[in-house]
């Protein structure tokens, strides 16, 4: 396989950089890092919008539905950019629900969702997590009742991001109780400013926010449920694969930066960079990049060829965080007591980014399904392990 980009690609690469050179400020860095690099903050949008309007947040999409027709492979390289240059990467409309509703929506929800997607007017947040449903999604409760023609919504979402400033709520949630569990789960897609909603945030370690949810008698019309009823599960299993594709653009540069401070930053007479223990790790580390950068483009050629990356997803999720993990860690040794210090400190380091994506960096192995589960899916479905 040739994981060179072609010629246009190479040319789009280019057109993208000088385009975030040109339109990214101050605010947009700053409200990203605080947003964790998530799509739908004020500044954000500004962006993304003008980003959608070249057909770049949702370039492998059909043109009928604001797509340009692009290869998966043009569309990580645009969210590996966005994710280096410190801008939002993280699209759960136009990359989770998206993808899932052109495969399994039907035409008049193509027509009515996508190209308001595209266009970058509508981020959605995702809405699986329960207090007794995490690793085990098939156990979410949330109780979705058909009443005619609408359905009545009561039960309680955790860890759910993007909730205070997206629009709508992609949700999982129960319309049949007394059936196996995945099989009565359904998807839908819920304004989030619906009354009935109470959103409370919860702040993680790396500083920014997520949600606990509350839904009380919250009526959500018929039109809004994805696909068929009952059928939830296996899309929510489809729009799970497309979230597991994580590019490493952010922690790339934070390794860059590192790699530069290094070659700066004399000790005892001598850069840093010149230490062999040193050397070898960053070595180490520029090697183990490498093989992130191959794991997720592979995932954009699976997806170019037809099909949906799987346990393919769960492992470069895995190697792509963990990685992360490998690249703060070594930051924190290189910047010895400067690396604990955060941003506004006079001592600080790198602008104070090796602790604030070392905090980062922790929480990224849990979400979108944890380290555990993920080697649990590589061994079932990659390697034919009995569960
Ligand atoms: C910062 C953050 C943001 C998040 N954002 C969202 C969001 O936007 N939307 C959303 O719906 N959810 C979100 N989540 C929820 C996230 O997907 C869950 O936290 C995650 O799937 C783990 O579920 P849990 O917290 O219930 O842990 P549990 O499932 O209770 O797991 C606890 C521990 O047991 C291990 N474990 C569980 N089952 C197994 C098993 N079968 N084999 C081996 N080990 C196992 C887990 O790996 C973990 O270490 C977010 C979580 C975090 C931390």
């Amino acid at each position: 396989m040739d994981f060179e980009f072609t010629k246009e690609e190479k040319a789009l690469q280019e057109e993208v950089r000088k385009f975030i050179k040109k339109e990214s400020t101050p605010e947009m860095l700053k409200e990203t890092e605080e947003m964790g690099d998530i799509y739908g903050a004020p500044e954000g949008r500004k962006i993304i919008q003008k980003m959608a309007a070249k057909g770049w947040l949702t370039p492998t999409w059909p043109k009928e539905y604001g797509g340009l027709g692009l290869s998966d492979v043009a569309s990580y390289m645009i969210r590996e950019e966005m994710g280096y240059h410190g801008l939002p990467f993280g699209f759960i409309a136009a990359h989770m629900a998206g993808p899932t509703i052109l495969r399994f929506g039907s035409d008049d929800m193509k027509k009515k969702w996508l190209p308001r997607i595209a266009s970058g007017e509508l981020e959605f947040a995702l809405g699986y997590t329960e207090p007794q449903a995490g690793s085990d999604l098939s156990a979410l409760n949330l109780r979705a009742e058909d009443k005619g023609d609408y359905f009545l919504l009561n039960g309680n979402k955790l860890f759910n991001t993007s909730c205070h400033i997206a629009d709508c709520h992609w949700l999982a949630c129960r319309t049949d109780f007394t059936v196996a569990k995945h099989k009565g789960v359904s998807m839908m897609i819920v304004d989030l400013n619906s009354p009935g909603i109470t959103i409370s945030p919860m702040v993680t370690m790396a500083g920014w926010q997520t949600n606990e949810v509350v839904y009380e008698d919250v009526h959500v019309p018929k039109d809004r449920l994805v696909g068929e009823k009952n059928k939830g599960f296996y899309y929510l299993m489809a729009a799970l694969d497309f979230e597991r594709m994580f590019p490493l653009g952010r922690y790339r540069r934070v390794f860059d930066e590192v790699v530069e401070y290094t070659k700066e930053t004399i000790l005892d007479g001598k850069p840093l960079s010149k230490d062999p223990l040193i050397r070898q790790k960053l070595a180490q580390l520029s090697t183990e990049i490498e093989v992130t950068r191959l794991l997720y483009y592979q995932l954009a050629h699976i997806l170019d060829k037809g099909g949906i990356p799987n346990y393919q997803s769960s492992m470069e999720k895995t190697f792509a965080t963990e990685c992360a993990q490998r690249i703060v860690n070594v930051g924190m040794d290189i910047l010895g007591l400067y690396g604990q210090l955060k941003e506004d400190s006079k001592w600080s380091q790198l602008k104070g980014k090796v602790e604030k994506f070392y905090r980062t960096s922790i929480v990224e192995t849990i979400y979108a399904g944890t380290s555990e589960i993920q080697r649990n899916i590589i061994a079932q479905r990659g390697l034919g392990l009995p569960r």
